[in-house]
């Protein structure tokens, strides 16, 4: 395995998860629409690529949310594009999504509630700790060649990467560990269920919760 190292992240990222982190914001379900739609961008770019290249893509595309009640954990897999070591330190850490700024300053002048806030713009992936104590990102590109990379964060002032060895399938697998008092309910597959339903519906890739197509 590679070394593991420490990233700090951006100021504006920093800020951003310190709100997220510390929300009270009720509706805290729709980090799994975050990160559906997150997976299911990478699916519309794997499928793209393998057009452009012409060649028969052989990875059915799938979006698959498994829970582990003991472990209080919320795990999402794609078989998308996946990131190389790079593009995981851009997209997450470095680069905030669109809104994040904007998001920040407003929620600073505290006119509007950060209910609407979060309410009005797509928070990315970083909404999803609103939920987590701890999340681990596990991806491997769909570039020929790329190491998987395994990227783990608190949400706090810093993230590790780490690149491994062994060969993986392309796509990423997000581990989520849940908060503590927020575990029973995201651990519960017909809850999960009904929120895949909800805010999802529109995904145009199959999502299974446990091994039920949802
Ligand atoms: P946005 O989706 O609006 O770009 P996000 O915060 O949701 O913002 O995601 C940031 C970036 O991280 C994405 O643009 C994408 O490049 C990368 N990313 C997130 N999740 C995945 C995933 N499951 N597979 C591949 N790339 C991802
Ligand atoms: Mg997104």
């Amino acid at each position: 395995m590679g070394k593991k190292t420490t990233h700090k992240f951006k100021a504006e990222v920093s800020q951003l998860l310190d709100i997220l982190v510390h929300s009270l914001y009720t509706n805290k379900e729709i980090f799994l629409r975050e990160l559906i739609s997150n997976a299911s961008d990478a699916l519309e770019k794997a499928r793209f690529k393998g057009q452009a290249e012409g060649a028969e893509d052989t990875v059915a595309p799938e979006i698959r949310i498994a829970c582990d009640a003991d472990a209080g954990t919320l795990t999402i897999t794609d078989t998308g594009v996946g990131m190389t070591r790079d593009e995981l330190m851009r997209n997450i850490g470095t680069i905030a999504h669109s809104g994040t700024a904007e998001l920040t300053r407003l929620a600073g002048e505290g006119k509007e509630s950060l209910d609407a806030l979060i309410g009005r713009f797509g928070v990315g992936f970083y909404s999803v700790y609103m939920v987590a104590d701890e999340v681990e990102v596990t991806t491997r590109s769909i570039e020929p060649d790329a190491k998987p990379v395994v990227w783990t964060s608190d949400g706090r002032t810093d993230y590790k990467l780490q690149e491994l060895d062994e060969d993986l399938p392309r796509g990423t697998k997000i581990v989520v560990r849940l908060k503590e008092d927020l575990a029973s309910q995201f651990t519960n597959a017909a809850h999960l269920k009904h929120i895949v339903n909800k805010h999802s519906n529109f995904i145009n890739f199959p999502i299974y919760v446990g091994d039920e197509r949802v």
